[in-house]
């Protein structure tokens, strides 16, 4: 975020202090000593001073991984964009998972390194995996109201995962496929995450969007309908 004359606002992410802002000062000049290193999506090593107030100040920079590919493919630019905004919404400043950090920084490397994999399915898995790490995850092993194996019907944020038909209030119906989708994305890496049809994806979705809205009341953008 631009401040001032020739300063900018960073939003960090960081594996031991988790969300943090912090500001460059003077990185907007020409001949800033931060150069071009203070830009969305890198990777980087920061040195940053603790003053009084809210905001730390950077006083050195090193770049990790610039991830410069992810910069050129407007698919893979949304989805890290997507990644970070789910990150920042849904972790509060001083809240650390050191987890949550490696998850953003594989979905990064991994859209850099692979852009086509950008797209609806890759965004979901991205938050199916924040969920687990925040805790939140959907019970999908079986009936999240009476423990039941077979015969699921649905999804309730409400009761916190899949359930049968005798439990089915507040749910909303659930694909054998959108279910599997879900499994496979929670189970496997994220570059090895699964794809499926729109409509499995449609369901996955406001699976995941029901569990925010009842375990940590709030909402995020929808990833869309790109394929
Ligand atoms: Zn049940």
């Amino acid at each position: 975020m631009r401040y001032g004359e020739a300063d900018r606002i960073l939003h960090l992410y960081t594996p031991s202090r988790g969300r943090l802002s912090a500001i460059a000062k003077g990185v907007r000049k020409a001949r800033s000593r931060f150069g071009g290193r203070l830009e969305p999506f890198f990777r980087l090593d920061l040195v940053l001073y603790e003053g009084r107030g809210d905001l730390l100040t950077v006083t050195s920079a090193e770049t990790v991984a610039a991830h410069p590919r992810l910069r050129e493919h407007g698919g893979a630019l949304d989805g890290a964009a997507r990644a970070c905004e789910a990150v920042a919404r849904i972790f509060d400043d001083g809240d650390p998972h050191a987890g949550v950090y490696h998850l953003l920084t594989n979905e990064l490397v991994l859209l850099d390194r692979e852009p086509d994999r950008a797209g609806r399915a890759n965004s979901l898995a991205f938050r199916l995996k924040l969920l687990l790490a925040a805790g939140f995850a959907p019970n999908l092993a079986g009936c999240a109201g009476c423990g039941e194996r077979e015969h699921m019907v649905g999804f309730s944020g409400a009761a916190g995962g899949i359930v049968c038909g005798a439990c089915e209030a507040n749910a909303f119906p659930l694909d054998e496929e959108a279910h599997r989708f879900m499994v496979a994305a929670l189970g496997r890496p994220l570059a090895e995450a699964p794809d499926a049809s729109p409509r499995a994806l449609a369901q996955a979705e406001r699976a995941i969007i029901e569990t925010l809205e009842h375990h940590a009341h709030l909402r995020l953008r929808p990833v869309g309908s790109r394929a």
